[in-house]
């Protein structure tokens, strides 16, 4: 029998690029369901560390488990995740709907259970009056909305999101913002939350997780980290009371 506390977890993770070495002895354990945001200042390391958990990066040391499975040297499709990048690289032949169901129909998945999938996501992402028309004819905030959706129709256990809404103009940013908390009270996912914003990280996050040149500086609730910074960097970086 398999003890399954944690939905991910990350082991003594170094990585290197050539002679840069970018992560530094990295431990984390993200909770079931949690909404954990990798925070940090352009450059710490937060991307590295999301495309190290997703497969896109080979480590240079380290374990990485999800779900209880070693994952460590596992292809990126065989990891249960699913992905949302800053820029949403729709298809722009196809439809929403084609988008939102391209991934499915080439993993085979019957099609009953392909159109179940695609409604449940147009449902929950608000997208529905969308689904027949092409990317050219959505706005930013609908094209990452779609771009969102096709991560969530894979049905995963954790979604990694890379800065998906940073293109996004201040307004739609907030009303984004404010779905994906409702998406994630719905779906109960784990939720792996890339930002260098701290508004977003705030108001996201059950719990924070502050990078320095590829280090954890504080791992907390935002309450804590902006209460209790445990050292100079964190106060810093988040304005704390002195
Ligand atoms: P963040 O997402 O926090 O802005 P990144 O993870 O993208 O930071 O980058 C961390 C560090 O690694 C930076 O110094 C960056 O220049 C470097 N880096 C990122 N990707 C590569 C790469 N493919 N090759 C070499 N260096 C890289
Ligand atoms: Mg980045």
């Amino acid at each position: 029998m398999t003890l399954m506390t944690h939905s991910v977890e990350i082991r003594d993770l170094d990585l290197h690029f050539g002679e840069l070495q970018v992560l530094h002895q990295l431990n984390l354990d993200i909770e079931q369901g949690e909404f954990l945001v990798l925070l940090g200042s352009s450059g710490c390391g937060k991307s590295t560390l999301l495309n190290c958990i997703a497969g896109l990066l080979d480590i240079s040391d380290g374990q990485i488990f999800i779900q209880g499975q070693n994952v460590t040297w596992a292809e990126p499709s065989e990891r249960g995740i699913g992905m949302v990048f800053q820029s949403y690289a729709l298809y722009p032949q196809m439809t929403v709907e084609g988008n939102l169901s391209f991934g499915l129909k080439n993993a085979r998945l019957p099609k009953p259970e392909i159109a179940k999938r695609v409604a449940r996501a147009a449902e929950v992402l608000q997208i529905e009056p969308l689904l027949k028309r092409k990317p050219a004819a959505l706005s930013g905030g609908q094209r990452q909305r779609v771009a969102i959706g096709r991560a969530l129709v894979r049905d995963v256990d954790v979604f990694l999101f890379d800065e998906p809404l940073s293109n996004l103009d201040a307004k739609l940013r907030a009303d984004l913002r404010v779905e994906l908390k409702r998406l994630h009270q719905q779906l109960a996912n784990t939720m792996i939350y890339v930002t260098h914003d701290q508004v977003e990280a705030m108001t996201l996050a059950d719990r924070i997780a502050i990078m320095k040149g590829g280090r954890i500086m504080q791992l907390s609730s935002p309450d804590e980290i902006y209460n209790r910074p445990q050292n100079l960097y964190v106060a810093g970086f988040i304005g704390s009371p002195a």
